[in-house]
Order: C-alpha cells, then sequence, then structure tokens
C-alpha cells in the first residue's frame, strides 16, 4: 500500500499532531495517516482488537442510512458534518447512484480532508465541499456556498457521523444539535452516530476507551448513555429501532462472526423532524 511519508507529507499537513480524520482513516482500512495517528489506533487494540470492525460498522452505518434515505424518502439534499477522508463509497456515490438528482455538501475541517474533499468534487457538480466548524450550526448553513447550493427550505438529511463523540461536553452537543434541528425545515432527517456506553458489562471497556483516546494525541473520543444520545434527537421522531449498536441498524443480513464488545459501543440512530 502507498502511503505518505512523514517526508513526504505536503506543508498544510502537521504531521506531529494527530487528527480525527486520519487516526479514522487508518482504522477503516485507509492510506491517508502517519505513525502518530497509527499508534492511536494501535492503542484502542490493544484493549478492543476488533476496533476497526467497529469503525467499519460505523461506516455502513452511514452507507445504509444514505441508502434508505435516497429511495425511501423524497430528501434529495445531504448535509454530511464531518464526512472524513475519501474512502471506498462516498455519501455522494451511494446517494447519487440511486437519486442523480441528489445534492450532497461535505463538511470538514482537517486540512488533509479539505485538500482530498476538492479534488473528490471534480467527479460531481452536485456535490460540494464546506470548510465550516461543525460545532457551529451557523457557519455551517450559513456558508454562503452552502446556502446558495441548498434550498434550506426544503428538507435536508443531516449527518453527524461519529463527529459528536469529538464534542467535549463543553461544546455543549446537545445545545448544538438543537440548534440545527430547530434550523431544519419539516421533513428533514437527522443521522447520528456516537461513541456509546450501555451502561451494563461492556460500560467499563467504554470507560477505558474514552480514557485512552482522550489522553491521547487525538485529545477527544467520549462515549455516552442512550440519554444522552436521545437528547441529542431532541423533538424528533426516531425511525425504527431507534438508537442501537450500528451494526444493528436494519444490517444487511444476519451477523455470521460473533459480535465483540467494542461493536456494542458505538450507537447510531435517525430522527425525523415532522
Ligand atoms: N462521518 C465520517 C464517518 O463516520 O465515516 C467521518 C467521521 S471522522 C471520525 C470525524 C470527522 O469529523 C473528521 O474528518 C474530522 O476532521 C471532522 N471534524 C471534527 N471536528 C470538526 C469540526 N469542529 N469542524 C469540522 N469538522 C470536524
Amino acid at each position: 500500500m502507498n502511503r505518505p511519508t512523514e517526508e513526504s507529507a505536503p506543508a498544510y499537513i502537521d504531521t506531529s499532531k494527530a487528527s480525527i480524520a486520519r487516526v479514522y482513516d487508518y482504522a477503516i482500512g485507509g492510506k491517508d495517516n502517519y505513525e502518530i495517528d497509527r499508534e492511536i489506533v494501535e492503542l484502542v487494540r490493544k484493549l478492543a482488537p476488533e476496533a476497526s470492525q467497529a469503525a467499519l460498522d460505523n461506516r455502513a452505518f452511514l452507507i445504509r442510512v444514505a441508502r434508505y434515505l435516497a429511495t425511501r424518502t423524497p430528501i434529495t439534499q445531504f448535509l454530511d458534518c464531518g464526512s472524513g477522508l475519501p474512502t471506498a463509497e462516498n455519501t455522494h456515490q451511494v446517494v447519487q447512484r440511486l437519486r442523480p438528482e441528489a445534492k450532497v455538501v461535505y463538511v470538514d475541517n482537517d486540512p488533509t480532508v479539505i485538500a482530498h474533499g476538492q479534488a473528490l468534487l471534480e467527479d460531481s457538480e452536485r456535490t460540494i465541499f464546506s470548510s465550516a466548524d461543525i460545532r457551529k450550526p451557523d457557519a455551517v448553513l450559513g456558508d454562503p456556498a452552502t446556502a446558495a447550493f441548498l434550498d434550506l427550505d426544503q428538507p435536508v438529511a443531516l449527518f453527524h457521523v461519529s463527529t459528536l463523540h469529538h464534542f467535549a461536553d463543553s461544546d455543549e452537543p446537545a445545545r448544538v444539535m438543537a440548534e440545527y434541528i430547530d434550523r431544519l425545515p419539516v421533513g428533514s432527517a437527522v443521522v447520528i452516530a456516537h461513541f456509546f456506553d450501555p451502561e451494563n458489562e461492556d460500560t467499563a471497556l467504554a470507560r477505558r476507551l474514552e480514557e485512552i483516546l482522550s489522553r491521547s494525541p487525538m485529545g477527544s473520543g467520549y462515549f455516552r448513555t442512550l440519554a444522552q444520545l436521545e437528547s441529542f434527537f431532541a423533538g424528533l421522531e426516531m425511525l425504527e429501532p431507534g438508537i442501537v449498536p450500528c451494526y444493528r441498524w436494519w444490517p444487511d443480513g444476519p451477523q455470521l462472526d460473533p459480535e465483540q464488545p467494542m461493536q456494542r459501543c458505538v450507537a447510531g440512530g435517525v430522527g425525523f423532524k415532522r
């Protein structure tokens, strides 16, 4: 695999600092990452060898939800907050294959993602990229390019997949989501996946992983409870089966391998504004 090296890294990338986007990229098998990013995943793997499977479950959840929304709802506008580095199947490829008229806005402020995101856009005029800070709904929805590209009076699918667990409590994730939801028109969908503390025998693992991630050079990775995750969907009508471990959300088929503990510590759900 052709990985970039610290020496060959472009000047806009600081390879002495871990990046959430690059750590995740390594976890799901990508090549856009550096030693400092890989070390974090390896630390997690010592405790949970299934870390990559849990990250892949999260990505597969995003793809299944994108497919569902593109085929089963009238939504044609997708706002993918914290979209991450381009991977095998990106949101615009999934939804535009099924609904060619769908428009997709990717939002991410990581320098590597910004560089790759712009390159990725060249394959579709119905896809744009914004470098807004996703902690600020005003900045995301008010970005002039996004506001001109999307019709914010028509339903939007807002994705916050594996983003809010990088918000500290002081970033007030529930308030931020309430602000997004308040500004979205009726008919919109909100998609969230998040590190999860199931408040059972898996709690010890969740708490230990939280400690490792928040003390790592990445600096964040909070495992929140069902009540906390529900608060991010406040006022929305949840789609069945509600908030569940990502691999259990309308899977493509039966789980063939035995489930591993960390797979139960990443949960997702979809809510609609009615
Ligand atoms: N959503 C993708 C997925 O689940 O497959 C990628 C998730 S990745 C773990 C989280 C992404 O959120 C990273 O690419 C990171 O750069 C981005 N991100 C984190 N905080 C952000 C912020 N304040 N503004 C914009 N992007 C942010």
